[in-house]
């Protein structure tokens, strides 16, 4: 490849190598250029009486310009070396052009420079053909390799290594480069266009957040008021009982209807019932209230972990006995006693507390207090659910 190179540039700093020449009819003597010993290219004469020596216009002007810059140095030695004279007869150079090389040189035919070209061309074609060969090869772009100048714009539209300009950040890099990691990795515009994406995330998620501290703000100075939710509306719900009657025209009252055997329990039937909402361990606190209408039973006031058979149960009775029912067990055992009862008439009022975790029953006309408190409340897991067990004949309760 570097052939080629030298041999191009021998055309524009000099001659055409003798061995360039074909046909040898002509002779060459005449048509050598006396500084580089190549066949005269663009020859310039000297037009010196008995001279007229010929040589290459560039070898000559080289040659003269090189005498001129020494002459600024050697300050007029007694030599004609400070004028800018002929090489051949020493005295100063007068250009001109002879017409017979002229002439012989138009007759002479040489071979391509280019190192697969077979072609013969005559003198006066010779330029133009070296710059238009078909085997001529240039460099590429972009991985430097010498490809030959006809596929060479093919070559360079697909060549990996082709330096381009990034449309968004104006690098340069190969175009490989630009495909494979600077548009994900390394464009500035395209980080910046992340880190924007990122802030605004970031924001979101800003909002988000300032969002649920207000929420939880208000909650919490809902929570220190001593702020509930009021049931006011009840559904009731039940799995156990044939006989009852929930009567809901603002009264909603559950009752007892008729005492029958219940096959499930292997005892009496009894009427247990649910309010029927779950109640999370979170932060809402919920209250509401229930009068006791008639009530020559016992009543069981408690809380369990699902509306299931296989629940964990608490109870407070009538006499105060807090009992506890273990998931895989039909009875309560006592697990111990608190100065709380209740009767005919009494008006208990029930309250979710969050900030203290625990169900807090209050009989409003006795002004006795009692509650399932956190631990018992954290058994029964992230929810739980209030519940009553009427057992005699015409007990009711009504809730307000
Ligand atoms: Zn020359
Ligand atoms: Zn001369
Ligand atoms: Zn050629
Ligand atoms: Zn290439
Ligand atoms: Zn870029």
């Amino acid at each position: 490849m570097q052939q080629e190179e030298e041999a191009e540039l021998m055309l524009e700093q000099g001659g055409i190598p003798i061995s360039q020449l074909c046909n040898s009819s002509v002779n060459i003597d005449l048509l050598q250029c006396p500084i580089c010993f190549n066949i005269l290219w663009k020859p310039i004469a000297c037009g010196q009486d008995r001279c007229f020596s010929s040589f290459c216009q560039y070898c000559i002007e080289s040659w003269l310009n090189q005498k001129n810059a020494q002459s600024t140095f050697e300050e007029e030695e007694e030599t004609f070396a400070n004028e800018s004279n002929c090489p051949k007869c020493k005295r100063v150079f007068i250009k001109t052009e002879i017409p017979l090389v002229k002439v012989l040189l138009s007759q002479i035919e040489l071979k391509c420079i280019h190192s697969n070209c077979t072609q013969v061309i005559p003198y006066a074609d010779y330029e133009n053909h070296i710059v238009n060969c078909k085997e001529r090869k240039k460099q590429c772009r972009g991985c430097q390799q010498y490809i030959l100048q006809n596929k060479l714009e093919e070559h360079e539209a697909q060549c990996s290594q082709i330096p381009v300009e990034c449309q968004k950040c104006h690098k340069r890099m190969p175009k490989c480069d630009l495909e494979s990691k600077h548009d994900k990795y390394n464009c500035i515009e395209n980080l910046f266009k992340v880190q924007d994406q990122q802030l605004e995330n970031l924001y979101t998620q800003y909002l988000i957040c300032d969002d649920m501290v207000n929420y939880y703000e208000e909650k919490i100075a809902r929570m220190m008021k001593g702020d509930l939710i009021a049931l006011t509306e009840y559904n009731f719900f039940t799995i156990f009982t044939a006989n009852y009657q929930f009567t809901t025209d603002n009264l909603y009252i559950a009752r007892l209807v008729r005492n029958s055997y219940n096959y499930n329990k292997q005892k009496n039937d009894f009427l247990h019932f649910y309010v029927d909402y779950y109640f999370t361990t979170g932060l809402e606190g919920y209250e509401w209230k229930c009068r006791v209408i008639r009530l020559r039973g016992n009543l069981l006031i408690g809380v369990c972990s699902s509306q299931l058979s296989n629940s964990v149960d608490f109870i407070v009775n009538r006499l105060g006995e807090v009992k506890k029912k273990e998931e895989n067990d039909n009875r309560y055992h006592i697990i111990r006693k608190v100065n709380f009862t209740f009767g005919e008439g009494d008006v208990i009022r029930f309250q979710i507390l969050p900030f203290m975790q625990c169900l807090r029953i209050t009989n409003e006309t006795r002004h006795l207090t009692f509650c399932f408190n956190r631990n018992e409340l954290q058994e029964m897991g992230d929810q739980y659910f209030s519940f009553f067990s009427l057992e005699y004949q015409g007990d009711a309760l009504q809730f307000l």
